[in-house]
């Protein structure tokens, strides 16, 4: 039902009041990113441990070679491997970090952690693996069984090398291999790299003065203790809890906490959106009638909608591009005033209800979905500790100083997220030139398609800057990882050796990334995140390409319906 027709002044008076919160936050924190640190040494050290390790195997050095090598054993990894044996290559290995696969769902294994994307669309390869996942949003351990599952359907664990960090890939012209080393003294060679380790990857801490003095029990969400709170956080009941984040681990993990913990200050410096998440069983009977290639049905009618939602858009084409803009805003507006009125219905007490309302437009900081969460603040044992915005700026021995007031706490959790999309240069990756990435990428991130970057031939690079953002993560990397594996099956079945981009094809595609940017002030005028970079300065192509997940898509299938155009391809040199 439409709701009553207000008037702009109604919007404009909104509006005024997002700039006003955005400006708040952006005046009270240091600037950027610069307010959180990945660099976990020294004091910090203890927040990186991976507590689902069990102790690291000892094992010898290794020294061969493979085809193909992945540095990530995640989505991106499986679901690219999938691809890749299909098209017969045998030689595949996974580096990863952790214990086994699964990246972001082997180390988010906090209480409550699920995916709010649809299962259906979410969990990759159900086609390929004969699978239809158990409810309608799938709940994390689920997701980091169907990893296992894939990664013994396509044999990845045959070669995979676990608990493995890999600190170098540089490319060796004399033989034309990556020899990639790591952090256990391997030196391994591989024809082809994948840069496979994912978009929110290294936890991240906010740099609060006088954190490493808490006398108390402290970790990332990303590294939950479940030897401190116990399986069911059953250890929790006499203890007092603090956590410092309300963004969508947070929203997961607080509804669990509420129900045990003694006591649960919950820190708050901006508010998340909390729409309601519909779970349901998956209806087997549904799931019998499901014919092979259902979810490829699926995956293409996502395609379609943005298809036709082009064709309204161009529909529309009438009315004048800021009038367009004013309806949107506007509509966004109403949404987000539904999510106020939500809040209102749900939370009792009316100042925290005021607290937790998100003052932004939809969509300027990941929404989140969850029954649970608003409910959890009528609760007598939880407190919301609304900082205005400043967020926590000081923890002494006891815990948390906010205001003057100190809050004692026997545990203190933060889910301050983590850093954001630096795919492809966390380990030193030195191409044909000796030239680092990160030097080529000073002045700006230059690739074809985020996935290929000149002068490091046969290295290939997911989830990163320059390729397009879906809600639905996986859906954009099943698209890279077909790319991907159709490139290397190209340059195997053409007698190439290597494959690099063109510097005209890279300089296209970082004007696309550029043209396609700044359509709209979105992004500058939304509240402090990770979608804007925390509201700081960034290089024009250092971000998404905007223009579309459909267009990107197309943009894939033209790049290999020429590749001769696009890439230099080699063979070996006689
Ligand atoms: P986020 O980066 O989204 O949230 C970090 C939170 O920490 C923010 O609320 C931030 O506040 C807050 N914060 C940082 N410093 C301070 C401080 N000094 N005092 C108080 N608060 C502070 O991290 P998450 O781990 O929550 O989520 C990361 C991403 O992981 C999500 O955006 C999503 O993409 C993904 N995810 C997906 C899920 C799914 O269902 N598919 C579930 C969980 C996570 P502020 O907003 O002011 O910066």
């Amino acid at each position: 039902m439409p709701g009553p027709e207000r008037p702009q002044s109604y919007y404009d008076e909104i509006k005024a009041k997002f700039r006003q919160e955005r400006d708040l936050r952006l005046d009270c924190r240091p600037p950027g990113t610069q307010q959180y640190t990945s660099e976990f040494t020294g004091d910090l050290a203890k927040y990186a441990v991976d507590p689902f390790a069990g102790g690291a195997p000892a094992r010898e050095p290794i020294d061969d070679e493979v085809e193909v090598l992945f540095i990530g054993g995640g989505f991106s990894a499986l679901l690219t491997s999938a691809r890749l044996r299909e098209k017969g290559i045998e030689s595949i290995r996974i580096v990863e970090k952790g214990a086994d696969v699964g990246g972001t769902w082997y180390w988010n294994r906090y209480p409550g952690v699920a995916c709010d994307v649809v299962s259906y669309d979410y969990l990759p390869l159900l086609d390929e693996m004969d699978y239809v996942p158990v409810n309608h949003y799938s709940r994390g351990p689920e997701i980091l069984a169907h990893c296992q599952a894939i990664a013994n359907k396509y044999d990845l664990y045959d070669l995979a090398v676990f608990n493995t960090t890999v600190t170098e890939t540089r490319w060796h012209e004399a033989d034309r291999r990556w020899h990639v080393t790591t952090d256990r003294g391997d030196t391994m060679r591989a024809q082809f790299v994948i840069c496979a380790n994912g978009t929110l990857a290294k936890p991240k801490l906010s740099e609060i003065n006088g954190m490493t003095s808490f006398a108390g029990h402290s970790f990332h969400t990303s590294r939950w203790d479940y030897d401190y709170t116990g399986q069911d956080l059953e250890n929790l009941k006499d203890k007092v809890v603090g956590i410092i984040g309300t963004g969508a681990s947070a929203v997961q993990i607080v509804p669990e906490l509420a129900k045990t913990a003694k006591h649960l200050y919950v820190f708050q410096r901006t508010p998340s959106s909390i729409d309601i998440r519909d779970d349901w069983p998956t209806d087997p009977n549904w799931a019998r009638k499901l014919e092979p290639g259902w979810q490829a049905k699926r995956r293409a009618k996502v395609l379609a909608a943005v298809e036709n939602s082009l064709e309204k858009r161009a529909a529309k084409g009438a009315i004048s591009r800021e009038d367009k803009l004013r309806r949107q805003e506007n509509a966004n507006i109403d949404y987000m005033m539904r999510i106020h009125r939500r809040i209102d219905e749900i939370v009792d007490d009316p100042e925290t209800a005021e607290a937790l309302k998100p003052w932004y437009m939809f969509m300027c900081k990941r929404p989140c979905f969850h029954n649970e969460y608003l409910p959890a603040f009528n609760q007598p044992n939880v407190t919301l500790v609304d900082t205005h915005g400043k967020g926590i700026t000081e923890i002494n021995e006891k815990g948390p100083v906010f205001e003057g007031q100190e809050y004692e706490l026997d545990l203190l959790i933060y889910a301050t997220g983590f850093e954001v999309q630096l795919t492809g240069i966390y380990n030193n990756i030195i191409g044909r030139d000796g030239q680092n990435l990160s030097d080529k990428y000073a002045d700006g991130i230059r690739t074809l398609l985020g996935i290929h970057t000149a002068g490091y031939p046969n290295l290939f690079v997911m989830g990163g800057y320059q390729a397009s953002f879906q809600f639905n993560l996986t859906e954009m990397l099943q698209t890279q990882g077909d790319h991907i594996a159709a490139c290397i099956d190209y340059v195997r079945q053409h007698g190439y050796e290597t494959i690099d981009p063109t510097d005209e094809a890279e300089e296209w595609w970082v004007q696309e990334v550029i043209n396609h940017r700044g359509k709209t002030s979105r992004s500058e005028d939304c509240t402090p995140g990770y979608y804007n970079f925390e509201g700081g300065e960034n290089r024009r192509q250092d971000g998404n390409y905007n223009g579309g997940f459909r267009r990107y898509y197309e943009h894939q299938g033209e790049v290999r319906e020429a590749m001769e155009k696009h890439f230099r391809l080699e063979v070996r040199a006689s």
